[in-house]
């Protein structure tokens, strides 16, 4: 047994990366041993959602009187003070434990309902510029961990797309916000959707608008069901 378990270790890419870049936690960004995501302290007091959201929208103030076009929402913390660097460092910097972490929490939230079976998993896109800026779409990072939590063999960020934009969208109200989403995204044309169960995967759900769109988008296509998976929710009471 302890063959077994050191030879794993060593067959283990993480183990190796350690020695180059130290593994962090995906919340404070502190130095963990090279097999953790997360440290016992941030895994304890991260701000999981703690009010029943509504099973559709997946909002705290339910929003499905606005017309939302996806099927139902799941996601696992408060986005936060606590949040926020934790949010930016995988954005921009080191997806891997964060998304790792949260696919881990959201796979076992989906696992516990009856959603259809989901046949492709996908994320909001990113504009051809932010990529090159980044060099990752975080959310499409989020999409492929979740995907190999739940067993699904199917995952691409080809079927949506992004127009690059320069407005900040944060600044707007969501009544200008959703103009601005609706001309943002567009279907790829490379994947065919119809009659398809999507798992559309994000960071964040603030207004809903970017999912909704997304998801709108998805249906116009023919997807039968979009079921979205976030890691972070925003209520106005936790901000
Ligand atoms: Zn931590
Ligand atoms: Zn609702």
């Amino acid at each position: 047994m302890l063959m077994r378990q050191k030879t794993s270790k060593f067959l283990d890419k993480r183990f190796w990366l350690d020695l180059i870049m130290p593994n962090r936690c995906a919340v404070c960004n502190k130095i963990l041993p090279w097999d953790k995501l997360c440290c016992d302290n941030c895994l304890e007091e991260l701000p999981y959602i703690d009010k029943p959201l509504c099973e559709v929208c997946g909002k705290p103030d339910c929003i499905c009187s606005n017309g939302i076009h996806y099927d139902r929402c799941f996601s696992i913390v408060w986005y936060n003070e606590q949040m926020r660097a934790p949010v930016v460092r995988f954005k921009n910097q080191s997806p891997g434990n964060f998304a790792m972490l949260f696919a881990e929490k959201l796979a076992c939230k989906i696992r516990e309902t009856d959603i259809p079976a989901i046949d492709v998993v996908t994320a909001v896109p990113m504009s051809r510029s932010s990529m090159k800026e980044r060099g990752y779409n975080q959310a499409y990072e989020l999409a492929a961990s979740l995907a190999k939590q739940l067993g699904i063999e199917q995952v691409s960020d080809k079927i949506l797309s992004k127009r690059n934009s320069r407005s900040a969208q944060h600044e707007l109200s969501a009544e200008e916000r959703k103009k601005v989403v609706e001309k943002l995204y567009y279907f790829s044309g490379k994947y065919d959707v119809k009659g398809k169960n999507i798992l559309l995967c994000d960071d964040i759900i603030t207004t809903g608008s970017t999912l909704d769109r997304c998801a709108e988008i998805l249906k116009e296509n023919g997807a039968a069901a979009v079921i979205c998976a976030v890691a972070a929710n925003t209520d106005k009471s936790k901000e």
